[in-house]
């Protein structure tokens, strides 16, 4: 294939309805197929990035190898593809607006007034088309954030209609889901939601080619023809979407439909051989086998799953892989006391510690990992679960009651962790923590180096502004607490660890962005296997 071809996908009645699955979805499928492809995400919101947001409001941030922080979706494009996305593959309304005013700002634009159409609406085109620029692709999926009808979308729908116009009908093609409402009173699905949302995109100058209906129910063929028929739609080109067992079922499913099928058919691509996905398959059926529970406990304050969302990927694959199915149990860091620490982890044959920022549940958290540091329970600390499991070893081992990270005590005489040197003139919020992949060379001997199979150096993906003060390293070295994973550059201490104990680490990266589903990431593989032996 010489020229890159543009794949959207929008979505119309309600949120939520699995976008980002199916769009992940597509992209496996073309790539088994043996193509080149990215997948990237437009989200209309203001932000610049997704980086400042609160958990509760668009669940966990995702970072990227070359740091930027972005929508969890971008996780499910690299768990279902195993591509690493970059900086171009994540964009806000923010962002556009950004570098249109930085331009109109440096007079790039001589004396022009600016306006949404043509230069908010160029700048998206550009950016839709910038992947394409830098690396060698067949196809671009783009999703598009939000529910069409939303204000914020308008823009972005403008330009996919423009790029329709410029690039033509078999280098674009726009794949809209909805959502086919079942009305148990009546006993009937409803298709009028579905038909009003692609009038609605149709009204905006876009006419999709595929339609994937999102239902609870199967689909009979008489609402496939309906639908087909008031949408300008070929009957083979509705799919739908049930809700299924695992999000990773869902290629199959797609597959199974003909999705992407029917898309190259329309995109005039001839197709020779069906996708290649016997390793998806055969992951698929290692889940279906492991059938035997392991409980894992997650120490946050978030109760909520997408807060945590790649973490509970990365424990589901490694579960897999290793036999079992895990299930986790959210253990909320506020709630916790000393009094309750015993019941509140029963039955857990391990805990991860989760990352988070500021004071609320630390202390629940640094309680949990004194309880599972002294039982000896397989534990693992992320990012600030790491820094809180030193904190623990500081206060009760070396014996500095008040040991403390500066970010909830400024004043603790004891910073065990502390603000980067190069984090202390920061000012602005966004974007400015450490930020991405770094270096670290690991131990020899360490089971952390066991665990990546005695790699001399590794790179993981970062998101803090504290670290473990140096000061302090020899002290903790000497009783006991190994610092078996250094940045080479920076002398950072990204992974501490008890050799004395079954699997007691913590590290100050965030593995859990870099699992896979065909590959589980060694840390937790290696965590999973201990909370097995348990
Ligand atoms: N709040 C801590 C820091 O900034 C940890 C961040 C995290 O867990 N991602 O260093």
């Amino acid at each position: 294939m010489k020229e890159t071809k543009y794949i959207f996908i929008t979505g119309g009645v309600t949120s939520s309805l699995g976008k980002g699955i199916i769009s992940a979805s597509l992209g496996n499928l073309l790539q088994a197929r043996g193509y080149k492809i990215t997948i990237q995400k437009f989200d209309p919101y203001i932000n610049i990035d997704p980086g400042t947001l609160n958990p509760y409001e668009h669940g966990e941030c995702y970072v990227t190898a070359d740091g930027m922080e972005t929508d969890l979706d971008l996780g499910h494009y690299e768990r279902f593809t195993g591509i690493e996305t970059t900086r171009d593959n994540s964009v806000t309304t923010g962002r556009i607006y950004l570098s249109v005013i930085e331009r109109e700002r440096r007079g790039d634009y001589l004396g022009k007034t600016i306006q949404v159409v043509p230069h908010i609406t160029d700048e998206i085109k550009r950016r839709i088309l910038l992947n394409a620029t830098k690396q060698d692709l067949d196809f671009v999926i783009t999703e598009i954030g939000g529910t069409i009808g939303d204000i914020e979308s308008q823009p972005f729908l403008e330009a996919i209609r423009q790029l329709r116009w410029e690039l033509g009908s078999e280098r674009t093609l726009n794949v809209h889901l909805t959502f086919v409402p079942y009305l148990a009173a009546a006993g009937e699905l409803k298709t009028k939601p579905t038909q009003t949302s692609v009038k609605q995109l149709q009204g905006f100058g876009i006419q999709p080619e595929v339609l994937v209906l999102r239902t609870e129910h199967d689909l009979n063929d008489d609402i496939r023809r309906k639908v087909a028929h008031f949408c300008n739609v070929d009957v083979e080109a509705v799919i739908q979407s049930q809700d299924l067992p695992s999000i990773y079922e869902v290629p199959m499913n797609m597959m199974r439909q003909g999705l992407d099928a029917v898309i190259l058919k329309k995109m005039g691509v001839s197709q020779q051989k069906a996708p290649e996905m016997a390793p998806w398959q055969a992951f698929l059926e290692r889940r279906e086998h492991a059938t035997e529970v392991v409980r894992i406990g997650l120490v946050g304050k978030y109760d909520l799953q997408d807060a945590y969302k790649s973490i509970l990927e990365s424990l589901a694959h490694a579960g897999t892989y290793n036999e079992r199915k895990v299930k986790a149990v959210f253990v909320n860091s506020e709630q916790i006391t000393r009094e309750n620490i015993t019941e509140k982890l029963q039955g857990l044959a391990g805990v991860v510690i989760c990352p988070g920022f500021g004071t609320r549940g630390i202390e629940g958290k640094i309680i949990a990992a004194e309880y599972t540091r002294t039982h000896d329970i397989p534990t693992f600390g992320i990012c600030l679960g790491m820094q809180m499991m030193v904190i623990e070893f500081a206060r009760n081992v070396l014996g500095y009651r008040d040991a403390n990270s500066n970010e909830m005590d400024p004043e603790t005489p004891h910073n065990v962790i502390d603000m980067m040197e190069e984090q202390k003139n920061v000012t602005q919020m966004g974007g400015t923590m450490r930020l991405g992949s770094y270096e670290c060379e690991l131990v020899e001997g360490s089971k952390v180096w066991l665990a990546y199979g005695r790699r001399k150096c590794i790179k993981e993906r970062h998101r803090h502004r504290y670290e473990l003060n140096n000061s302090y390293q020899e002290e903790f070295e000497h009783h006991g607490m190994k610092c078996v994973g250094i940045n080479p550059s920076a002398h950072l201490v990204e992974i501490v660890e008890l050799p004395d104990r079954k699997w007691y680490i913590g590290t100050q990266f965030h593995p859990e962005y870099s699992s896979t589903v065909l590959h589980p990431h060694p840390l937790f593989m290696s965590f999973v296997q201990a909370c097995i032996k348990s």
